[in-house]
This record gives C-alpha cells, sequence and structure tokens, in this order.
C-alpha cells in the first residue's frame, strides 16, 4: 500500500505520542516502554493497522507494535488510533530490514505478515517479505519458542513462502490454502486488505512457523 503523499504527514507523527520516535534507544528496553514484562508482539507492513488495533483491544494482557514505512500510510492508522484508549500498542515508522537495530536478540514472542507485497518478479525477491533476508532478520530478535503468522491472496507468494520459509531453518506448524474455509479460522481476526479480498471470494492462505530452536 502507497498512498499519495499527505503533506505535514511527518510532522504530524513526529508530534504523536502513539509513536516512537527513536526506536533504537528502547533495544533491549522494551518492556520499560509498556511499563511491564507482558509479551511484544509485532505486525510487520500493517497498513492503516485495523487488525493490530483490533488485538490490541481483544487482548490488554499481551503489548503490540505495528511496523509501517509509509509516512502517509501510518498517518491513517493514527487516526484511528487517537479514537481508542489504549495502552498496549505503539507504531513504528521504520522498514522491516532494519528490526534487529532496533529490538534485542529473543524480544519479540510473535511476528504478523499480513497480505504482504507480493513482489511478483525474480529480481524483487529479496523484497519479499518471507524471503531469507527477512527470515534471518526475525531469527534474531524472536524468542527460541517465538512464532511468525503470514497470511495472503497471493497464491504465488505462499507457494514461495512454503518452501523459503523451511530452507531457512524454520518448521511450519499449519497452513491452509483456504482459511475462512478451514479449522484455522478460529479466532481469526480480519485485516482490511483480508476484508477486501474476502468480499470478492478470494481464499485466503495461511501459515504459522516457528524455528528448530529450543535454546
Ligand atoms: N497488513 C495490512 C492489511 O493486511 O490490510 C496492509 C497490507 S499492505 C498490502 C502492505 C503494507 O506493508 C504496506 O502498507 C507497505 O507499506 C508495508 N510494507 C511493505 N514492506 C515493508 C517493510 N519492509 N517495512 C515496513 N512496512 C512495509
Amino acid at each position: 500500500m502507497r498512498l499519495r503523499h499527505i503533506k505535514g504527514a511527518e510532522q504530524q507523527i513526529e508530534e504523536s505520542p502513539f509513536v516512537i520516535h527513536s526506536p533504537e534507544e528502547n533495544r533491549g528496553r522494551w518492556r520499560d516502554v509498556f511499563g511491564n514484562g507482558n509479551p511484544i508482539e509485532i505486525e510487520v507492513g500493517m497498513g492503516k493497522g485495523k487488525f493490530i488495533m483490533d488485538l490490541a483491544c481483544a487482548h490488554p494482557d499481551v503489548n503490540y507494535l505495528g511496523i509501517e514505512r509509509y509516512s502517509s500510510v501510518l498517518l491513517r492508522a493514527l487516526q484511528k488510533r487517537s479514537q481508542l484508549e489504549l495502552s498496549n500498542i505503539f507504531f513504528l515508522c521504520i522498514d522491516a530490514k532494519e528490526m534487529a537495530d532496533y529490538f534485542a536478540p529473543g524480544e519479540i514472542s510473535r511476528i504478523y505478515l499480513n497480505f504482504s507485497d507480493p513482489w511478483p518478479k525474480d529480481r524483487h525477491a529479496k523484497r519479499r517479505l518471507t524471503s531469507p533476508v527477512f527470515m534471518e532478520v526475525y531469527d534474531r530478535i524472536l524468542k527460541p519458542d517465538g512464532v511468525l503468522e503470514f497470511k495472503t491472496d497471493n497464491r504465488g507468494l505462499f507457494e514461495y513462502s512454503l518452501e523459503s520459509i523451511p530452507a531457512a531453518g524454520w518448521d511450519i506448524l499449519a497452513s491452509t490454502f483456504d482459511l475462512h474455509h478451514s479449522e484455522m479460522a478460529e479466532g481469526n481476526v480480519m485485516t482490511e486488505y483480508e476484508t477486501k479480498f474476502a468480499s470478492e471470494g478470494k481464499p485466503i492462505c495461511k501459515l504459522i512457523a516457528s524455528r528448530n530452536k529450543t535454546v
């Protein structure tokens, strides 16, 4: 998602109490940001943020961080965020590729990738959020028993991910090519893109993965 640049977006983000402005200063200390030791979960590429804000409302005992690289998109999330009374969610305007600069090893419990850009051309494969480049970043910041959840309508990206994720040393714990008609649908929280694609009758693919790590 890339919206037309909105004049003043950077300044509004700069002034927002819901955005962490120097995330590198919190590396290894995110529990202090939230004021508790609850698990921290991240959505990478949250877009307008419906999914992660719904999760934050439903699970006050979990802390959430929404990552979005475009300020014009993040601004939309901030508009919704300002209507909610929540103390367990903040946003970061960063490129997910740099997450290891902002989170210490093992600091994150769960990562959500929802309807990530498919980058269908082979020469752009490294930009896919399930490519080895990104899997290594997740590997560095997730707890040993941490989990990655990935949803997409894009069959090509999903099939690629079913290969790229195990190739990076992860186990696929569960997967489906039709989430809304599977057992994995229980407790599913819809994203903006998911709502749109589902209304068009497109099947949604989902996988859950964790690493072969016990320590
Ligand atoms: N997750 C939302 C949903 O399901 O409705 C939005 C999906 S949208 C197609 C993908 C979003 O991921 C876009 O807003 C894009 O800017 C963001 N994104 C893509 N690559 C990213 C990266 N490397 N770092 C941070 N955000 C990224």
